[in-house]
């Protein structure tokens, strides 16, 4: 099996800086994982970083996973098995399978993409999984890549943050950034638990999800990586416990930005889209980046919070940025 080397250590910080602009009277600052050095970025490149190892650890033979034709986490999980030299299995739902960037990055790089009804996908993945388990070693990731590697991925990340915060001197109140299967937010959620970080606050912005529902896989998530670093003995069980009791507490996870649900936007993102990019430099899409980043700005007026350090963490999706 081929190695990367991006992903055999640790991956570089990502880039953190103040916005030109300040929104009300916050002060704004952006953290860039769309600048990650893996096929065009984005937060599922810190995710395929974990799954990758087991992946090498197993010596697996195909990768296969599931995800829409618009999915970021589709695009990199591919990318990265074509670099590893090995197959890539896409289970992908016909309801949503229009043409976008990332599904022509995925059909180049070679992925087959296999397509069926969305109530069909769970029997599809296991009659896949048997089918080439008969013949070789394949590995199955969720899709958005969640799952305890996928929240280690931005459990490190939280990590990265705070050395930022102490090399900059400063420290956020805020962290927005877009929430959609829930695992970029557990993992942030887990640092701040395990940091004993008090004095912020965590938004995720949903993207599709209502709040019942995305928060409580947010909150199952954190739960079981918890219990995961329990069973791996770097956490006992009352810290475990004790953590466990604040989680609730700790997820914020609004749905009052998604509008119709996946993929849906109207004219004031766009708008909010064009303006960030006029004026910084940086490029967002309607699906994810792009619809948190004005429910954010929705939710520091809807609020009224003033005065504060606000951090916006991009969680990348440039290709869908060049909307098909
Ligand atoms: C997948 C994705 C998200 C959501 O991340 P989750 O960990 O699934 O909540 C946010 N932004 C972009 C650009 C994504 O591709």
């Amino acid at each position: 099996m081929k190695r990367i080397p991006l992903f055999e250590e640790k991956l570089p910080a990502t880039p953190l800086y103040r916005s030109r602009e300040d929104y009300g009277t916050n002060e704004v600052y952006f953290k860039r994982d769309d600048l990650l050095p893996f096929s065009f970025g984005g937060n599922k490149v810190r995710k395929a970083q974990k799954f990758y190892r087991e992946i090498v650890e197993k010596q697996a033979d195909h990768i296969v996973t599931y995800g829409s034709s618009s999915s970021n986490h589709c695009r990199i999980i591919s990318n990265m098995a074509t670099a590893l030299g090995i197959d890539c299995h896409i289970i992908s739902p016909l309801e949503n399978a229009h043409e976008t960037a990332n599904s022509r990055i995925i059909r180049k790089l070679g992925a087959t993409v296999e397509y069926c009804p969305v109530e069909k996908v769970k029997e599809t993945i296991d009659n896949r999984m048997e089918l080439l388990g008969k013949k070789g070693n394949p590995y199955f990731i969720m899709g958005g890549g969640h799952g305890n590697p996928g929240t280690e991925g931005y459990l490190d990340a939280y990590r990265e943050l705070l050395m930022q915060e102490e090399e900059m001197g400063i420290r956020f109140d805020y962290i927005f950034h877009a929430s959609g299967t829930g695992a970029t937010q557990a993992g942030l959620v887990t640092g701040q638990l395990l940091e004993g970080r008090q004095d912020q606050r965590i938004v995720g912005i949903s993207i599709a999800r209502t709040k019942e529902a995305g928060g409580k896989v947010v909150c199952e998530s954190i739960k079981g990586y918890l219990e995961e670093l329990t069973k791996r003995q770097v956490l006992d069980i009352s810290a475990r416990d004790t953590l466990i009791k604040q989680i609730e507490d700790k997820v914020i996870f609004t749905d009052q930005y998604r509008l119709n649900g996946y993929g849906d936007y109207h004219e004031e993102i766009v708008r909010t889209i064009d303006e960030v990019e006029s004026r910084e430099g940086m490029a967002m899409d309607t699906t994810y980046v792009g619809k948190a980043f004005w429910g954010m700005k929705q939710y520091l007026s809807e609020e009224g919070i003033r005065g504060k350090r606000i951090l916006f963490w991009h969680t990348g999706g440039t290709p869908l940025y060049f909307r098909a």
